[in-house]
């Protein structure tokens, strides 16, 4: 049996950047899947090769190897000519849609306990030297029990990061870290750290904390609020390629009187990953030595029954 015909496809799950996600069963198993069909038309003509370059098949070949609580398990690749499969653990619901889906602000305790399966997660993908470059809600899928975990991770280590996904919508640039919105060719795991600080402010607020459309947009809806920056508190940024002199002087304002805290605790641990000295910005391993995420503990969302997944064939 050719390894796809293992699989039977049930439907979408979701649309990412890289291509199309279907839930698909294991016929042998009978465990959901999610398969993830990349086309590789672009990458032939860009390296008038055939097939999956040699470089992205050495990567997944690594991000296979993986294995933690807090990132879903990529469980084998397959590939035709022009297409890729990717085949992961299956979960329900993405952070995204369980946000848009309750009416109630977050459950505080619930946010402590996402945040700290997630600096686990990229404390273990960092130590393995793996960015992931894309951390948003659409990326961190959500289970009953109160589990997160990380999705579409180190792809872009194998493929880059596009300004288009594969359905021509622009990539979402809200938790683009400002070394890189500044054109930093430095990707420090810092980057992760900012897009968590971005997540962890969204559900406090229901809402994205930086919601740009364009990279100058990004970049002021940013500067508005944590302020301009300056040598002072990032030494090195008026060099960056994209820092203009020109870039109106905002000052700094209190995060408080934008995000909906619970209480101080918060508001200082997300100052530990809105720093924009990337060297100065906390690593997901100090976040977790911190006494915010010290008291976390496994709680359960507040979930309506899953969206039905009847299994309708196609
Ligand atoms: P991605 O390409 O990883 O950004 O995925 C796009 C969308 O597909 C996500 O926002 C999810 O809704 C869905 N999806 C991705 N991976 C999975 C998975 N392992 N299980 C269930 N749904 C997924």
């Amino acid at each position: 049996m050719n390894n796809l015909d293992k699989f039977i496809k049930l439907g979408t799950a979701g649309e990412g950047t890289y291509g199309i996600v279907y839930k698909a069963k294991n016929k042998v198993t009978g465990k959901s899947v999610a398969l993830k069909r990349i086309k590789l038309e672009k990458f032939c003509k860009e390296d008038h090769t055939e097939g999956v370059p040699s470089t992205a098949i050495r990567e997944i070949s690594i991000l296979k190897g993986l294995r933690h609580s807090s990132i879903i398990e990529l469980q084998d690749v397959m590939y035709t000519s022009d297409r890729l499969y990717l085949v992961f653990e299956y979960l329900e619901l993405d952070l995204k849609r369980y946000l848009d889906g309750t009416s109630k602000p977050v459950d505080k305790e619930l946010i402590r306990s996402y945040i700290k399966q997630l600096c686990e997660g990229l404390a273990y993908l960092h130590t393995h030297r793996i960015l992931h470059r894309d951390i948003k809600p659409q990326n961190l899928l959500v289970d009953k029990e109160g589990h997160v975990k990380i999705a579409d991770f180190g792809l872009s280590r194998c493929f880059s990061l596009p300004t288009k996904s594969y359905t021509h919508e622009v990539v979402t640039m809200w938790y683009r870290a400002p070394e890189l919105l500044l054109g930093s060719k430095m990707y420090t795991n810092g980057i992760d750290i900012w897009s968590l600080g971005c997540v962890m402010a969204e559900m406090f607020n229901k809402r994205a904390m930086f919601p740009g459309d364009s990279e100058i947009d990004q970049m002021f809806k940013i500067f508005k609020i944590l302020g301009t920056p300056t040598e002072e508190n990032w030494p090195g940024v008026t060099t960056l390629p994209q820092y203009e002199v020109s870039f109106p002087k905002w000052k700094a304002t209190e995060l408080k009187t934008h995000i909906n805290f619970n209480d101080s605790e918060e508001e200082e641990f997300l100052k530990l990953m809105l720093v924009y000295d990337p060297f100065v910005r906390n690593t997901a391993k100090a976040l977790l030595g911190t006494g915010y995420l010290k008291k976390a503990k496994l709680t359960a969302p507040d979930m309506k029954p899953f969206p039905d997944t009847t299994e309708e064939y196609c």
